[in-house]
């Protein structure tokens, strides 16, 4: 990898339960629990997913405390087996299913303990997750606090300088200057504490907490999702080896994220997208209007959708104030009855040229004109969504064909 994370931060003794077994549930079981998932997921006011290393396996990226992870091999005096790069890594298919399922008001919120920066390149809305161990992609600027998401991985970590320049421009064309450090915390660092705030809140706002690929034994992470219990909610876990909560769960899944991801999304009549390339979504369609300001947010071109109004005089695409969302929105959250065109529809880059003026309530219109722009930037249905998939029947002949260039509805299984 172009930076390697795990070989990068400080040595440190405490790493937690390593290499401890993993464990299936039988493919009945699985069928079963994720339909109690599903049926908690409709009837939730309010859904917030926590994700750990276990959604980016799938992806190349190695876990810490799997039968293969780093951790577990640096207590054998092995290393990891790396084969992918942060750059070339691909966002896995719960990285996309939480995209569609975010579209389709079913989850409201996610918390990652992931460095990857898959959730923002697969296009989920920066506004609606908290990254609480920092981000590859994202270097932050010490002055104005400007956060820039770049296309390629940053060349340094443990919060140093990148040897980049601020180049944010205030009010009265005053450039910052500042320096840019990135983001990535080494062991005893304190946790980012705008995300941080808003994970604890949105912890506590849930009445259904979701937890995929990741053991829980990092704190605070770990702990957040506990925070549902408190209001009478519910704790549902995802994982193949035990967690350190699993006797406080509702609900254990010990399957791989992405075949319960397959099937739930199949039973809840989600449509998932293939990834095709890095895609930056600072705001959810869901989000209202509000004179909240959030933090400045400045994105690689590359990364931008629209190219038609983006400025590429110094190659970035300056957005920003991006709305916080730290509040309960009743319309948001409890929209559950689906707009077909609204769960058809990942990518709403358009709507963030207008950030500070208009309400990004989604309109028939705009859903056209999104769906039309997701298509020309080469979303396709994702090939593994399939329900006949999601239940093992095999499906080859088609899947050689490749992803088909439209869009199909998916039927309940
Ligand atoms: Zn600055």
């Amino acid at each position: 990898m172009s930076v390697n994370y795990a070989t990068g931060l400080s040595e440190y003794e405490h790493k937690g339960k390593c290499g401890l077994p993993e464990t299936f549930d039988s493919p009945s079981e699985v069928h079963g629990k994720v339909e109690q998932l599903a049926e908690w997921i409709r009837s939730s006011r309010h859904v917030v997913v926590h994700t750990g290393a276990g959604i980016s396996t799938a992806a190349g990226i190695p876990d810490f405390r799997g039968p293969n992870g780093v951790w577990t091999l640096e207590q054998k005096g092995q290393a990891p087996k790396l084969n992918v790069t942060f750059d070339s890594a691909r966002p896995t298919f719960t990285h996309m299913a939480l995209v569609a399922l975010e579209r389709a008001g079913l989850v409201h919120y996610v918390i990652t303990q992931n460095v990857d920066g898959l959730h923002i390149r697969s296009g989920f809305p920066r506004n609606r997750l908290s990254e609480l161990h920092g981000d590859m992609f994202v270097e932050e600027c010490n002055k104005c606090g400007a956060q820039y998401i770049r296309s390629h991985a940053v060349p340094t970590m443990a919060l140093k300088p990148t040897g980049n320049s601020c180049t944010y421009t205030k009010a009265k064309g005053i450039r910052c200057r500042g320096k840019l450090y990135d983001t990535i915390l080494d062991w005893e660092d304190s946790l980012p504490k705008r995300d941080l705030d808003l994970a604890d809140e949105h912890s506590k706002m849930a009445d259904l907490s979701l937890t995929l690929g990741t053991t829980l034994q990092i704190v605070p992470s770990g702990n957040l999702p506990l925070a549902v219990k408190k209001n009478g909610g519910k704790l549902a876990v995802v994982n193949l080896q035990p967690t350190k909560h699993d006797k406080k769960c509702n609900l254990k899944i010990n399957a791989f994220v992405d075949d319960v991801m397959k099937k739930l999304c199949c039973i809840l009549g989600v449509t998932v997208m293939d990834f095709q390339r890095p895609v930056v979504s600072l705001q959810s369609v869901h989000t209202q209007k509000t004179k909240k300001k959030g933090p400045v947010i400045l994105v690689d071109s590359e990364l931008w959708e629209d190219t038609n109004t983006m400025d590429t005089s110094n190659g970035l695409r300056q957005i920003g104030p991006v709305k916080e969302e730290n509040k309960l929105d009743d319309n948001s959250s409890k929209n559950v009855e689906k707009d077909s065109k609204t769960q058809e529809i990942l990518s709403e880059s358009i709507k963030l040229n207008n950030l500070n003026t208009e309400s990004l309530e989604l309109t028939e219109q705009d859903a056209e004109r999104d769906l039309n722009s997701m298509k020309s930037a080469g979303f396709v249905e994702s090939s593994e969504s399939t329900c006949a998939q999601a239940d093992g029947i095999n499906k080859d002949n088609e899947h050689l064909e490749g992803p088909k260039p439209k869009l199909i509805k998916l039927e309940h299984i």
